[in-house]
């Protein structure tokens, strides 16, 4: 990665250690001039550690950080073009909104009519024109939100810092600050980068995101290309919830013992019983129903496979949940999606030569397989590594 100017943010084999605690390793990023970027990960994945050496307090323990090709090797947080927005948005509880968003301009001995029209302005943007002279202890959780950015954004930066700053609001609040959030970085055009470990809210707002996980990057791209294409089985684990397969259900499925993933949602599922039409290019597996979860707009079943193993799959709730004709357990059905959604996961082991043969799961001898399939709602994330 070269030093280049259209990149408001480059990280060069950037590493940071506190102690013995590896927090980053070799992390290499650029961040473009204008984007809406994520760092997404689990908690203690260096989100945040990377976030503060671009901000300037952290110093890297190894590499560069560069903010529009200059690097900022030793500069303090002042001496950089950045804000940052923290997710318990540190106000001063004593001063008014308008003291509060004023503060910077203040430090930076701004005049004081140009801080009150600039402290509007920003006011205005975050939609609380009126609300200059509130105290912050009159304002609810979403209002200090609109502060906390406000006083950031006055300062036009160029890289706005957001360290999961819909953190402490209830999901209504988050979702509506979510929209807010997009309509205010596309309005000023400055690059945002954004620090959550929700995967929908890093999928619904970011240009290109970085899943970190224990310190290192495991993929940067766009929301849909993580999403369907994930690189690795925590990627697929981690953003959304993914069949991750492997040995010998991989062999019984695909005829390779590649590991592979395919989402949950594009496995068609219907009982074994039903009329069924096999397209070309299919993947196809029979099984039962093991737990129906109704979850509103889906049901999300899990099925155990003829001869081993096990699929999630998600059907959209179109009638009414309670008629699902396979919300029974035990209930005999067949699967099948179409093969271009499968995704090999580079660096997994191949076992054995892949045999020629690709015949469907239900016509094949069957050993016991494997998958690491998504968990279900509030249950934790599959973690290939093991930690
Ligand atoms: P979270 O979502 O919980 O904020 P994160 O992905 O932002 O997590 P970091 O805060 O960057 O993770 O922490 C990465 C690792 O570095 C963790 O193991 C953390 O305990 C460690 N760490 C971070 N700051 C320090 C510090 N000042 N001293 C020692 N260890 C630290």
């Amino acid at each position: 990665m070269g030093e280049d100017a259209t990149n408001d943010v480059e990280l060069i084999d950037v590493g940071k250690r506190f102690g013995s605690v590896i927090a980053v390793a070799q992390v290499n990023l650029a961040v473009r001039a204008g984007e809406f970027f994520s760092f997404l990960g689990p908690s203690g994945s260096g989100k945040t550690t990377c976030l503060r050496m671009i901000a300037g307090f952290e110093q890297p323990s190894e590499g560069r950080v560069l903010l529009q090709g200059r690097d900022v090797a030793g500069s303090p947080p002042y001496d950089r073009d950045v804000n940052t927005v923290f997710q318990d948005y540190a106000l001063f509880p004593h001063l008014s909104v308008g003291e509060n968003v004023e503060y910077g301009l203040k430090v930076k001995r701004v005049g004081r009519a140009d801080r009150r029209t600039r402290a509007a302005d920003a006011l205005a943007m975050v939609r609380l024109d009126g609300y200059g002279s509130r105290r912050i202890n009159q304002l609810s959780g979403g209002q200090r939100q609109r502060v906390a950015l406000a006083r950031a954004l006055v300062n036009r930066p160029k890289v706005l810092l957001l360290d999961e700053p819909l953190g402490a609001l209830d999901l209504k609040l988050r979702e509506e600050m979510q929209g807010e959030l997009k309509r205010i970085q596309a309005e000023v055009g400055i690059t945002f980068i954004y620090v959550t470990h929700d995967q929908d809210e890093a999928l619904a707002m970011s240009d290109r995101l970085a899943v970190f996980s224990e310190g290192h990057l495991e993929q940067v791209g766009p929301p849909a290309e993580v999403y369907e294409r994930p690189a690795s089985a925590f990627v697929a684990g981690f953003v959304g919830t993914s069949n991750v397969i492997t040995d010998d259900l991989a062999r019984r499925l695909r005829g390779s013992s590649e590991a592979f993933t395919v989402r949950p949602e594009k496995l068609r599922c219907v009982p074994a019983a039903a009329a069924h039409d096999p397209a070309d290019g299919e993947i196809r597996a029979t099984g039962r129903i093991r737990t129906a979860v109704y979850l509103g707009e889906r049901t999300r079943f899990t099925i155990d496979l003829d001869g081993g193993g096990e699929l999630v799959a998600v059907e959209q709730n179109r009638s009414d949940g309670e008629s699902q004709p396979l919300a029974t357990p035990g209930t005999s059905v067949r699967v099948a999606w179409d093969r271009r959604f499968d995704q090999v996961l580079p660096g997994a082991p191949a076992l054995d030569p892949a045999p020629t043969d690709t015949a469907p799961i239900d016509a094949a001898p069957i050993d016991e397989g494997s998958t690491n399939a998504a968990p279900s709602e509030g249950e934790a994330c599959p973690d290939p590594a093991g930690s």
